[in-house]
């Protein structure tokens, strides 16, 4: 589904991204881990299609596609879940409404016919079901005075609704509390399935005790330089991430 090879990326001038491969198959969850810095946040920005990388060498293949190619909307369009896409806040922009214009937006583009507002209506209760989710969310401006925890369900909300392909989750590293992270947690569980692929960018161990990744990653110094099953999340939380750094070094 989502090939990247040998992905090269500077920001300001610094050289953040040094080769970095991936592999996601379809019905995956892949866990991203990594120290701070190592450019976790900057490898889902380019996924994105953030402005302020300057992408060199390699290569992000999407279903075939050339991602690096594509628009925010076209990859949006084509199925990848663009969390940035979704702004943090529009307030006065009521939430339904955004979310329907963003997913008719995307059938448009598919060459699907767009719903009207009771077909929106039936798919958003639908979603509210699968997630538990209370209906509140909805009449509110988007993300408008939400706390962290609304934020990450509205978040879940919103990918179940546009019902991407690959969802690509960056849970920066503070301020999540544990309500928050058991939202994500429960959405991303209640969203798998065979041909939904998800990356799960995250510094710390403990959402990876309610996600079950397939894969876990470890990038560091802008490369992967390790990948394992979910056992190797819990020896970076027993180990830290020194062993990880020894290993980078010449001649280690
Ligand atoms: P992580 O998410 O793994 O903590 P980031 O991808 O956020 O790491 O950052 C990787 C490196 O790139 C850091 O050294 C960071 O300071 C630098 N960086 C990221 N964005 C910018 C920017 N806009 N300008 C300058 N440096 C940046
Ligand atoms: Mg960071
Ligand atoms: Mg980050």
């Amino acid at each position: 589904m989502l090939t990247i090879s040998n992905l090269h990326a500077r920001v300001a001038g610094k050289d953040i991204l040094k080769g970095l491969s991936l592999d996601v198959k379809p019905g995956e969850v892949h866990a991203i881990m990594g120290p701070n810095g190592a450019g976790k946040s900057t490898l889902g920005n380019i996924l994105s299609g953030r402005e302020g990388y300057e992408v060199g060498e390699g290569k992000v293949t999407f279903e075939g596609r050339d991602l690096l190619a594509l628009e925010p909307e076209e990859r949006a369009a084509a199925g990848v879940f663009l969390a940035f896409q979704y702004p943090v806040e529009i307030p006065g922009v009521n939430n339904t409404y955004f979310l329907r214009s963003a997913l008719n937006a995307q059938r448009k583009a598919r060459g699907e016919s767009e719903l009207d507002s009771m077909q929106f209506l039936k798919l958003v209760r639908e979603k509210l079901a699968v997630l538990h989710l209370k209906d509140e969310l909805l009449h509110r401006g988007v993300n408008e005075g939400f706390s962290g925890g609304e934020k990450k369900r509205n978040e879940i909300f919103q990918l179940a609704v546009l019902e991407p392909k690959l969802a690509i989750l960056d849970e920066t590293d503070s301020g999540l509390d544990i309500d928050a992270l058991k939202a994500v947690a429960d959405g991303v569980n209640a969203l798998r399935s065979p041909d939904r692929a998800f990356i799960v960018i995250t510094h710390y161990q403990r959402l990876l005790d309610y996600i079950k990744p397939d894969v876990v990653h470890v990038l560091a110094d802008g490369r992967i330089v390790e990948s394992g099953g979910p056992e190797l999340a819990l020896e970076l939380e027993a180990h830290g991430y020194a062993w990880i750094k020894d290993r980078l070094a010449p001649g280690a």
